[in-house]
């Protein structure tokens, strides 16, 4: 995202609208984008409507009206001159925009958003069998972006403990090769509001997968949340549960799907 200096006006509108806070007022009194730290979410973009205010008299008026101490500002949720530019983005960068603007479908899945449907509801394809347990790995939250770098570290400490990553997932889309869990070296810098990685596991490997991730969480720069769901027996039974309780670990059903999805 860019921000035009000769259309803003410095109102800093647009500086509390940015999850990331990527945007600042320079000692110019313009705004400015920090383009490492912007992952192009689109926030500010659209968050704002925006007026076509003439710069050159938004600025004087201002100017004339500090002198007597008063200040003209537009409302909150307005950029006033349409200053907010979106630019064409390429590779690698674009892939900062399909992680982070939840209206951008990834190319590789057609899916919008972090990760595959199915990783909520197991639903169509019962890619969780009994037995195993699906775990996502969440890299970043709003506020706390994550880079691929972040995600490389996690994802080769997996694949070197054997587990199964999803191919649909946009993640395992951009790895060289899903056996390392190496992540395309060109996208290493990138920087994303965030990303989930999905994988599988037998049941009873979970605890030496939470602590793989725990151990990769400490040389982390990012926040790193794990989610596990698994089939319930046939009265309701949870053994993941009860393996996650003899680990430490407290667990809560987030959600429960009955299994009426059909592959269409
Ligand atoms: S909202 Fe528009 S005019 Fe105000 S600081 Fe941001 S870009 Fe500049
Ligand atoms: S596109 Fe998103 S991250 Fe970039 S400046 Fe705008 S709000 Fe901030």
């Amino acid at each position: 995202m860019r921000i035009s200096k000769t259309r803003c006006v410095g109102c800093g509108n647009c500086v509390a609208v940015c999850p990331v806070a990527a945007i600042s007022i320079g000692s110019d009194g313009r705004a400015a984008v920090d383009p490492d730290q912007c992952v192009e979410c689109y926030t500010c973009y659209r968050g704002l409507s925006t007026e076509r205010l003439n710069p050159t008299l938004v600025r004087g008026f201002r100017r004339v009206l500090s002198w007597f101490r008063l200040r003209f500002d537009p409302a909150p949720d307005v950029c006033p001159t349409s200053a907010i530019e979106p630019e064409e983005l390429s590779w690698p960068r674009v892939v900062r925009r399909a992680f982070s603007d939840p209206l951008v479908s990834h190319e590789a899945t057609g899916v919008h958003g972090r990760g595959t449907e199915e990783v909520k509801t197991n639903d169509v394809t019962g890619r969780v069998a009994v037995g195993e347990c699906g775990l996502t790995v969440e890299f970043g939250r709003p506020g706390v972006t994550a880079t691929f770098r972040d995600m490389d570290r996690v994802t080769r400490r997996l694949a070197g403990l054997d587990v199964f990553f999803e191919p649909n997932n946009p993640v395992a889309q951009l790895m060289e090769d899903r056996d390392t869990g190496a992540i395309r070296e060109d996208l290493l810098d990138e920087r994303v509001l965030s990303a989930i990685v999905e994988i599988k596991v037998e049941m009873e490997r979970v605890p030496e997968i939470l602590a793989a991730v725990r151990d990769a969480a400490d040389e982390s720069e990012t926040v790193i949340s794990v989610g596990a769901s698994t089939r319930c027996g046939p009265d309701g039974e949870e053994p993941l549960a009860e393996i996650l309780a003899a680990n430490g670990y407290s667990a809560w059903r987030g959600k429960t799907n009955l299994g009426l999805g059909r592959p269409a």
